[in-house]
């Protein structure tokens, strides 16, 4: 896989450097940006950093701590494991990783081009945890810039990303800013309540308008599959959806789960309104396949019809129900 198809664009390299925080086992994640990522992009984590003798190797593809035997790849749970998004980012700009292990006197900073350590790490101080900073991403591709200096920057995707995460791992206390900014545009602070997480992210006026839906289907034999989710009501009112989709702890993209569930919406709901979805799907890890796309973004599930199809039910279920009590009300 080249390195530019791994890292697209800034927020691609955001959402994998925020994957490893979260997979270190982080419970703060900092998010730094300077010119939408194109001058700046740092992601700073208290998780529980990485070891010196892993520096040399850290930015090879192919470098990964979360593979241990080949049969873990049909079972994989964290987010990265390919080790591909590191090494890519060294392609295509000069990145630069502080880290301290726990116990350690110090840290070490080392940075990176094409795969391979600049230097030997250098000892330093620093806090709990890893940060990776990357600088100049696609410098060294004229085309690629130019796009992205001409399209609008990309750090509104970046803060949608972060938002969404915030979503899923309420006990992670996520920040984003641009660089030199006092104040955060994304602060999620760490809570234990999924609604506070999105209140904190998404504001209370859609809070209001969530009802909490579960479907499962653990009863089956051949699959067992659980969602848990918040779904807007017949009140919520917006022009674009919103789906935050979670499969096994991925932020990932599902077009035709987004699409089935428009339609949902769409046919039970009277005026146009589009939803609001936040949705965690948890199946047998050999059930999703991630590597249909490079950045493992857009995946595909077995038994993906009979999934979707449990899936709209549910939401069809909630709907009439709080149409109906809608419509009650009014009349009262
Ligand atoms: P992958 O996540 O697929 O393993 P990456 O290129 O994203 O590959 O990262 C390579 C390795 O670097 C990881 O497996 C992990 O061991 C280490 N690493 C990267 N970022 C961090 C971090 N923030 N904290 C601790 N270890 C990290
Ligand atoms: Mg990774």
């Amino acid at each position: 896989i080249a390195a530019g198809e791994v890292i697209q664009r800034p927020s691609s390299a955001v959402k994998e450097l925020v994957e490893n925080s979260i997979d270190a086992g982080a419970s703060t994640v900092s998010v730094t940006v300077k010119d939408g990522g194109l001058k700046l992009i740092q992601v700073s984590d208290d998780g529980h950093g990485i070891r010196c003798e892993d520096l040399p190797i850290l930015c090879e593809r192919h470098t990964t701590s979360k593979l241990s035997a080949y049969e873990d790849l049909q079972t994989i749970k964290s987010m990265g494991f390919r080790g591909e998004a590191l090494a890519s980012m060294t392609y295509v700009g000069h990145v630069t990783v502080t880290t301290i292990t726990e116990g350690q006197l110090h840290g070490y900073r080392v940075s990176y081009r094409d795969g391979v350590m600049e230097n030997d790490p250098k000892p330093c101080a620093a806090v709990k945890g890893t940060q990776v900073m990357v600088e100049n991403l696609f410098y060294n591709m004229v085309a690629r810039r130019k796009t992205l200096q001409n399209s609008n920057d990309d750090y509104p995707k970046i803060v949608d990303f972060i938002s969404r995460f915030a979503v899923h791992h309420i006990n992670v206390n996520f920040s984003c800013r641009k660089h030199g900014a006092n104040r955060a545009d994304v602060h999620s602070g760490s809570t234990s309540s999924r609604l506070d997480a999105i209140r904190n992210v998404y504001g209370a006026s859609v809070v209001r308008d969530l009802m909490e839906i579960q479907v499962s289907d653990e009863n089956a034999v051949d699959e067992i599959f659980k969602m848990d989710g918040f779904i807007s009501n017949a009140n919520y009112v917006a022009k674009k959806t919103t789906m935050i989709l979670f499969i096994n702890d991925r932020l990932v993209d599902c077009t035709s789960l987004k699409r089935a569930t428009e339609f949902v919406y769409s046919a039970i709901l009277p005026q146009a309104s589009k939803p609001f979805i936040y949705m965690s799907i948890n199946l047998p890890p050999e059930h999703v396949d991630v590597n249909i796309h490079p950045t493992k973004k857009e995946v595909s599930l077995l038994n993906q019809e009979r999934i979707i199809e449990k899936i709209k039910d549910a939401i069809e279920e909630k709907l009439m129900n709080c149409n109906n009590t809608r419509i009650f009300q009014t009349q009262a």
